[in-house]
């Protein structure tokens, strides 16, 4: 069973391997939220060799930013291709907005005239060596964007994708040096944007932990406090009263 009592519209931010994708990924499935990455936006125009592909493939891969207007409008095509702008629809946002200019495009184009504005914000804060050694250690399914970590959640079959058995690849920006580059990029743009979202009512939460499943535990308590309800099936599961531990939504878009 399922119920969404409120529609959820969030974004995660968090430095290069903080571990985003993975919460994103934990989220959607328990919460049947379905979410869009601009990095795996960008991923499939360099694999499909678009125009977009082509400029984004030599920005990527020097630890660089694509341009605000552009992310803004290559990511607000895909909001509009989904039937996203709209009140009643839950969603999650990876990767964007990313810059506080893309923020201000997102909410004065299409957010804003939507009455669709992102309801929580949720900052990542991860130690450093934890975020080198997961991207050290971190492979691709580039069609899915299915991430897999050599040490934590490796694939069945070394270096193939678990659902489509394709072979999987590092990220060429997923390179210690290019990712000194890529956290810096990210403090300098990240930092204006968490003051934004902080002068934008109370849509701001930050989390802190070592691992995924710390960080995870936290991110899910929140979310069932803003936007859901715990739903206690132990009346009728036969454990004599247990707390199930099960948590139900429904998406209603
Ligand atoms: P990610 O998978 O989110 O780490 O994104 C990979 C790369 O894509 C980034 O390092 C940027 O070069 C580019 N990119 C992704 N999202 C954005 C964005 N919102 N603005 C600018 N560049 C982006």
């Amino acid at each position: 069973m399922s119920r969404l009592l409120r529609p959820a519209r969030m974004l995660l931010l968090g430095p290069p391997g903080s571990g985003k994708g993975t919460q994103t990924e934990r989220l959607r499935k328990q919460f049947e939220i379905p979410g869009i990455s601009s990095g795996d936006i960008l991923r499939r125009h360099i694999k499909d060799g678009t125009e977009i592909g082509q400029l984004a493939s030599s920005i990527i891969n020097q630890g660089k930013l694509l341009p605000d207007d552009l992310m803004t409008k290559v990511v607000a095509s895909e909001l509009r291709r989904r039937h996203w702008l709209s009140p009643s629809t839950s969603w999650l946002l990876d990767g964007f907005p990313r810059t506080q200019a893309q923020a201000e495009m997102l909410d004065a184009q299409e957010l804003g005239p939507a009455n669709a504005g992102m309801n929580l914000v949720v900052e990542l804060q991860v130690p450093e060596d934890a975020m080198l050694d997961r991207i050290a250690n971190r492979l691709v399914h580039v069609p899915s964007g299915r991430v897999y970590n050599l040490t934590y959640n490796p694939p069945k079959v070394p270096g193939r994708d678990d659902v489509t058995g394709e072979p999987l690849s590092q990220r060429p920006d997923d390179d210690p040096a290019v990712f000194r580059k890529r956290l810096n990029e990210y403090r300098a743009s990240t930092e204006p944007l968490v003051e934004y979202y902080k002068n934008s009512g109370d849509v701001l939460w930050s989390v802190a932990g070592e691992t995924s499943d710390v960080i995870y535990a936290q991110l899910e308590r929140e979310v069932v406090r803003r936007f859901g309800e715990s739903v206690d099936e132990s009346a009728d599961n036969g454990f004599g009263g247990c707390w199930s531990g099960r948590l139900a939504f429904v998406n209603n878009n």
